[in-house]
C-alpha cells in the first residue's frame, strides 16, 4: 500500500499517516525536490541518523518539526514505538545525505512498517552512487553497487577478486584516507580495469577522475584525497576496447606515465600492438 503525495508545494492539507522515505541532498542544498519539500513542510516528525545534520537542513527550508534519531540498530521497542506511531502519524525517514537505506539506516524501519500494513511511499531524489555513474561515462547498461569495500587488506582483495568477473560497473562508497589503499589493491587484483573515482559531487571541488589503477594511485599520492568519494571499476576490457576506448585508455595514461610506459599499460590491458601505441602516444605528446 503507498500514500499519496501531492506534487503541490504550497499544499497545506496534512499528510495520511503512513512512512515517506525521502531524499535529501549529496552536498548541494539545491538538490532537494519540490515533493520533498512538501512532506518535510506537512509531515507531524522526522527520523534521522543524526539531528544536528538534519537540524540544519530544516533550518535552511525555514521547517521546524520534531526530529527523532533513528538507525536500525535502535531497541527494536524504539522501532516498535515509531511504526506504531504511524498509524496517525506521517513520519519522513531521512539520512544524513542522499538517499535513506543505501549505505545509510532504514532497511528494518521500512520492513517492519510492511509487516505492520503501515503504507510506505518514497520520495526519491540525490544518491552519490548514481550520481557518480552517470558522471563517470563508464558503461552503464548493468552496474553492481558494492558497498564500502573492506577495510583489511585481506577481506578488501577478497571482495575485488570476488566481483572480478561479473560483466558490469561495479560502484563502491570510499572514504578519502582509503582511497590509494583501494586503489592500489585493485591495481593488484584487476590491474587492467578502467577505473573512474568521482569526489565531492555537487559540491564547489567536484572532481572526477579517470584512468588506469596505477596511474591513479600516482596521481593521487601526488594530490592526496579529501571529501567524499565513490570508486567505480569499469567492465571486464573485452567489454569495451573500441578503437575510441583504446584512444582514451591511452590519453589517461598519458596524463601520469611516460609514452613508453602508458603504451605498455594500455598494451596489457587491451591486447593491443605496444609498439603501434607507443607510437600513437608520441603522436598524442606532439599533438
Ligand atoms: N545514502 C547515501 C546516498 O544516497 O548516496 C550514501 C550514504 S553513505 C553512508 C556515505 C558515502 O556516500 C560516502 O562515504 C561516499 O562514499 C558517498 N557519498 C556521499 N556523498 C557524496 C558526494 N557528495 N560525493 C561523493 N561521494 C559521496
Amino acid at each position: 500500500m503507498a500514500v499519496r503525495v501531492s506534487a503541490d508545494a504550497s499544499s497545506s492539507q496534512t499528510l495520511d499517516p503512513g512512512l515517506y522515505i525521502v531524499a535529501t541532498p549529496i552536498g548541494n542544498l539545491g538538490d532537494i525536490t519540490l515533493r520533498a519539500v512538501d512532506v518535510l513542510r506537512r509531515c507531524d516528525g522526522v527520523a534521522c541518523e543524526d539531528t544536528r545534520v538534519t537540524g540544519k537542513l530544516m533550518k535552511h527550508l525555514g521547517l521546524s518539526k520534531p526530529l527523532w534519531r533513528y538507525n536500525d540498530h535502535s531497541e527494536h521497542r524504539d522501532r516498535e514505538r515509531l511504526v506504531s506511531s504511524m498509524r496517525e502519524r506521517a513520519i519522513a525517514l531521512v539520512s544524513d545525505a542522499g538517499t535513506p537505506l543505501v549505505s545509510d539506516p532504514g532497511y528494518r524501519l521500512v520492513n517492519d512498517c510492511r509487516a505492520e500494513g503501515i503504507p510506505v511511499t518514497v520520495i526519491p531524489g540525490a544518491c552519490a552512487l548514481i550520481a557518480g555513474l552517470t558522471l563517470s561515462g563508464l558503461p552503464n547498461d548493468r552496474f553492481l553497487f558494492a558497498g564500502f569495500l573492506p577495510s583489511k587488506d585481506k577481506a578488501r582483495r577478497d571482495a575485488l577478486a570476488e566481483v572480478a568477473d561479473i560483466d558490469a560497473t561495479i560502484i563502491f562508497y570510499e572514504t578519502a584516507p582509503r582511497l590509494i589503499k583501494s586503489l592500489i589493491a585493485i591495481g593488484e587484483v584487476l590491474p587492467e580495469r578502467e577505473i573512474a573515482v568521482a569526489r565531492e559531487l555537487t559540491k564547489l571541488h567536484e572532481e572526477l577522475r579517470r584512468g588506469l589503477p596505477h596511474g591513479l594511485v600516482a596521481w593521487f599520492e601526488k594530490h592526496p584525497p579529501k571529501g567524499e568519494i565513490v570508486l567505480l571499476i569499469g567492465p571486464p576490457v573485452e567489454m569495451h576496447s573500441s578503437q575510441a576506448d583504446i584512444e582514451a585508455l591511452l590519453w589517461e595514461a598519458l596524463d601520469t606515465l611516460k609514452p613508453s610506459q602508458a603504451a605498455a599499460q594500455v598494451a596489457r590491458a587491451t591486447g593491443e600492438d605496444r609498439k603501434a601505441l607507443y607510437a600513437r602516444a608520441l603522436e598524442m605528446r606532439r599533438e
